[in-house]
């Protein structure tokens, strides 16, 4: 990463970084991964100034990034030890997956809006992620090429769990993914055991809705 962009609002970062820590995050690796990844260059310009602050941001399109406490418990709830191939729907900002690189060895993300997938692969280009591959697309239909991986992230909220996802996912490899209805969901970690998928509820979140092929109708 150029040196520049990486010492940028430093400061911040590192607040934001023990501002987390005090909530109760403490897997350093996603501590080192948050106080890495310059989240500004990741938000338009217009809301810069609130990168870190611990809120969601627009990020044009009527799509949002997450809280950083959100992305940080996420993220922790996976355990990611550094060796694993993870795919990840919903690029958005690409701030997560930005995250994901660094906590996993491949990334595979995909967004459904063109603009934002545009956006998110020169943010990745310039702050000099490498290890990521991004697909346009549905990702309710997953991406088959590379599956199976070890952990599925989904971004946006779905009725429920399509049965995609369990069949790309490698045995022991955990689905995080919100649940309910197109306002209001709880975040389920499921874990694949056989042909079954272990439930974990883990807390009630916001987020937009997942649109595609195995999500609601008339989306
Ligand atoms: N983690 C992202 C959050 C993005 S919001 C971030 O840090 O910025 C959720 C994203 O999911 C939106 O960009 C939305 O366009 C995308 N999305 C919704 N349905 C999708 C689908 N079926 N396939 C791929 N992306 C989808």
């Amino acid at each position: 990463m150029a040196a520049a962009l990486e010492h940028e609002q430093r400061g911040p970062r590192r607040r934001l970084v023990e501002l987390l820590h005090e909530q109760g995050i403490k897997d350093l690796a996603v501590l080192n991964a948050i106080d890495k990844v310059p989240r500004h260059l990741f938000v338009p310009t217009g809301v810069r100034h609130r990168a870190y602050e611990d809120s969601a941001l627009p990020i044009g399109n009527g799509q949002t990034i997450s809280q950083p406490s959100i992305h940080a418990r996420y993220l922790e709830l996976l355990k990611l030890k550094g060796n694993e191939k993870v795919l990840e729907i919903g690029t958005g900002s690409g701030y997560q997956t930005a995250l994901l690189s660094v906590l996993a060895s491949q990334v595979f993300s995909i967004e459904r809006i063109p603009a934002l997938l545009d956006t998110a692969r020169e943010t990745i280009r310039q702050t000099g992620f490498r290890n990521i591959s991004f697909l346009l697309g549905d990702g309710t239909l997953g991406w088959r090429q590379y599956a199976p991986y070890d952990a599925i992230l989904v971004g946006a909220g779905a009725p429920e769990v399509s049965s995609t996802y369990q069949e790309q996912v490698t045995e022991g490899g955990r689905i995080l993914i919100p649940l309910g209805d197109r306002e209001e969901q709880t975040l389920y970690m499921f874990t694949r055991r056989g042909d079954k998928l272990e439930q974990e509820e883990i807390a009630p979140v916001r987020f937009v809705p997942l649109v595609g092929k195995y999500s609601w109708e008339g989306l």
